[in-house]
């Protein structure tokens, strides 16, 4: 029985970009989380939550959190102050501010994201900062940019509820995105009729409810997507009125040399470019038949068949993941099937915050609050004028992307590597990045490289870092995130952090205020003044930088309001902090009504839905690239992966994660429950190829790429594509680093690398 000391709040789950609400109960006496549910009052999960939502409460509570700043001395890390360790990553910035690097995610809160990527770019003047989303969605955003000239989806997860077809293009939300997957299969059970189409390189846990399982050759996407398009145009069956109102064409040109805006092009010249993707050229290409690529024309050619189509990590994490993100936005823009309830091409994210944080706030290298770019003059001038910063202040060239970042600081200075420090906040690149060996650990032999790592627990990351700084995590801190449907959550710390941890923004704050202290203008506004300063309600300046003061008054709505002015300049209104503490969440943009009360928005683009849709039109790209109102239907050509299996390396090696763990497992392997249910990594390979191999089921393999080798216990079962076809391995085991042999090859425009595809060799060892 419960105790009655146990006090309940809200706060959003802290694994997966779903956005679950769960009721979190505090023990008052004894300062714990002592249980979770489901919050009933939530629209995202309605009560529910998946494996990982109700254990979230014992991710506080590992045996070995960091509750103590750490430097690195010899080969050991020796506790030292708080003091001492803010005045050493003070002192990094001051020996070059312009090669002092932040490494975030898209689990930074939106106030931490945006302390600091103020600090970077507001403070600095650098805008080498960027987030582990880079890894996970960086594709999705410039899809949506080069398609509709503004990021994030037009629709919503109210579109699950309403679509007749789900189309799960490369992605597993069964696994991946469970609560989300049960309100598709909540609607089956209710005797609906869903149909559930799963494209995908592997057999998943989602396969197993899915009307059409169509396993295509890995990066073939491209051309199953051109075919829907072949299809509709030789049918007949594309929607002109909604393409002639609403729509102009695009492509590249120039191939080699891909570009977010592209060339424009007309629609014959499109219909002869996707003329030559029949039915049956592509079933050649991609092992789909011939009946299930006429499946999918004959659905999207179906004026009464609402479509919603999912992905996540399938698509983006692609080396043409721009352009199969444009092949498919293109498809229902074509279809017409895009602007009424249940029609919505829709990213999902891997991250609690990759779309609050990353791609709102701006904490991707080219990017300013609300959507702004810093390569444009008058973005730059907005964001000066409300951080009251001197003219010019913001650096106008983008800073490196992640891999980029990475390279540079692995490469010795006087050979152009010119990043001599990284501050890595809540992630662990020593196991998340792709090519280890050539992006991580090099850096570690070089002398003037110095490497900053704030966590909660140790990781990879942090046992390679010069300096350790101790975080709190979840409910122990105020925290702010907006999950994959554009919706903006809060929630009030409700424990105490293990002395000595420490709230990432109030790290970020408290170094500014070492540099402030330490006469660093970057660190001044126009006045003089700190550039976070912040006020009590009487105005009286509080002195946030001390930790004895934080909680003092609530930073987090301080942040949030300042910040709350960007989401003005590009229609992402948010509304007044507030409103979010009543709420279950609210998806931008937020408009005041005329009686006062703030009301969301499900559909961006649709007069029935977007309030800045202009009066009389039904559809309205007020975001065009084309400045005329219109959506880009791209052309994309399929061209073959970098790296196919050959006669040395047969198989296709695909990266991801498991239901149990989230992420690198910092977390969740901490978790007795999660971590007994899947303890450790493996590879899964066919049975027809293990038979082949004369491999048996848990037997250990070696796992051989270009790049390094790997050895994994072998798990025989049905989920990869036989025969000579591909083996899976997760990658949320510290101990089986499957990213020391992947390939760090990136799409051309969104940089984001492609972890779902090289050539692998195994044999037994
Ligand atoms: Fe948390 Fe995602 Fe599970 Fe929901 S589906 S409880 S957000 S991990």
């Amino acid at each position: 029985m419960m105790s009655d000391s146990v006090v309940w709040n809200k706060a959003p789950c802290r694994f997966c970009g779903t956005g679950c609400h769960l009721q979190v109960g505090v023990d008052k006496k004894k300062g714990k989380v002592v249980a979770i549910a489901g919050d009933r009052k939530a629209e995202v999960n309605k009560g529910l939550a998946c494996v990982k939502g109700y254990h979230a409460g014992l991710l506080l509570y590992g045996s070995d959190r960091l509750t103590t700043p750490m430097l690195k001395k010899g080969d050991k890390h020796v506790p030292i102050s708080w003091d001492e360790a803010l005045s050493i990553v003070a002192k990094r910035v001051l020996k070059d501010p312009s090669g002092f690097a932040f490494y975030g995610s898209g689990q930074w809160t939106i106030p931490e994201g945006y302390a600091a990527q103020k600090f970077m770019k507001g403070g600095l003047a650098c805008n080498h900062i960027d987030p582990n989303a880079r890894l996970c969605m960086s594709s999705a955003v410039t899809g949506f940019e080069s398609t509709y000239g503004v990021d994030e989806p037009a629709g919503t997860f109210t579109d699950l509820d309403k679509a007749d077809v789900i189309i799960c293009w490369g992605n597993n939300p069964a696994e991946m995105h469970p609560v989300l997957f049960s309100r598709i299969i909540d609607r089956r059970s209710r005797g609906e009729k869903v149909e559930l189409i799963d494209l995908g390189t592997r057999r998943t846990r989602t396969t197993d409810h899915a009307d059409h399982y169509m396993e295509f050759n890995p990066q073939t996407d491209l051309a199953i997507a051109n075919c829907i398009s072949q299809q509709l145009i030789a049918n007949g069956t594309y929607d002109r009125e909604f393409v002639e109102k609403y729509c102009n064409f695009r492509k590249d040109n120039d191939l080699s040399n891909p570009t977010l805006k592209g060339d424009a092009t007309t629609f014959e010249d499109y219909k002869k470019l996707v003329a030559e993707y029949t039915p049956e050229m592509v079933s050649e290409l991609s092992g789909l038949s011939v009946a299930q690529l006429q499946h999918l024309g004959k659905i999207f050619g179906d004026p009464k068949k609402k479509i919603t189509s999912l992905w996540c990590m399938g698509m983006n994490q692609h080396t043409r993941g721009t352009d199969i993100n444009r092949l498919v936005h293109g498809i229902h823009l074509l279809s017409g099937k895009f602007g009424s309830p249940g029609n919505a091409p829709t990213s999902l994210t891997g991250q609690p915050s990759a779309c609050g944080t990353a791609r709102e706030v701006g904490t991707l290298a080219h990017l300013l609050p609300g959507g702004r770019l810093v390569a444009k003059p008058e973005h730059r001038k907005d964001a000066e004028e409300y951080w009251n910063l001197p003219a010019g202040r913001i650096n106008p060239t983008p800073g490196y992307h992640t891999v980029k970042m990475w390279e540079k600081f692995s490469t010795p200075s006087d050979k152009g590597g010119d990043i001599h420090t990284i501050w890595v906040q809540v992630t662990n690149p020593g196991q998340s990045l792709p090519n280890l060996e050539k992006l991580f650990y090099p850096s570690r032999k070089l002398d003037d490289k110095f490497l900053i790592v704030s966590d909660g627990y140790p990781t990879e990351s942090t046992r390679h870092a010069d300096l350790i700084l101790p975080s709190a995590m979840w409910v122990e801190k105020n925290g702010m995130v907006g999950n994959s449907e554009r919706r903006t959550q809060q929630w009030f710390r409700m424990v105490e952090p293990p002395k000595g941890a420490r709230d990432d923004a109030w790290q970020t704050i408290a170094v500014a205020r070492k540099l402030y202290d330490l006469g660093f203008e970057g660190m001044k506004d126009k006045d003089g003044k700190f550039i976070f300063a912040m006020q009590d309600e009487k105005g009286k300046e509080v002195p946030v930088w001390k930790w004895e003061n934080y909680y003092d008054i609530n930073v987090d709505k301080q942040l949030f309001e300042e910040y709350r002015l960007f989401s003005r300049m590009k229609h992402k209104n948010l509304a007044p902090y507030d409103e979010y503490v009543k709420a279950r969440g609210l998806r931008w943009p937020v408009v005041e009504q005329k009686d006062g009360t703030w009301r969301e928005t499900q559909f961006r683009f649709a007069a029935f839905d977007d309030p800045f849709v202009e009066k009389g039109k039904k559809i309205d790209f007020y975001h065009s690239t084309t400045n005329d109102g219109r959506a880009q239907i791209w052309f994309a050509p399929y061209t073959a992966p970098p790296e196919m299996p050959d006669k040395e390396y047969p198989l296709w090696l695909c990266t991801g994660r498991v239901l149990e763990h989230w992420h690198s497992g910092t977390m969740t392997m901490r978790i007795p429950q999660l971590r007994r249910a899947m303890p450790q990594a493996y590879v899964e390979i066919n049975p027809s190829d293990a038979r082949e191999m004369g491999i048996a089921n848990g037997e250990k393999v070696r796992l051989v790429t270009r790049r390094g080798q790997l050895d994994l216990p072998a798990w025989i079962n049905g989920r990869g594509k036989p025969p000579k076809g591909s083996v899976f391995v997760p990658w949320f085991d510290e101990r089986l680093l499957i990213n020391l042999i992947t390939l760090d090859a990136h799409c051309p425009i969104s940089k984001q690398p492609d972890y779902k595809k090289c050539a692998v060799k195994i044999t037994k060892i």
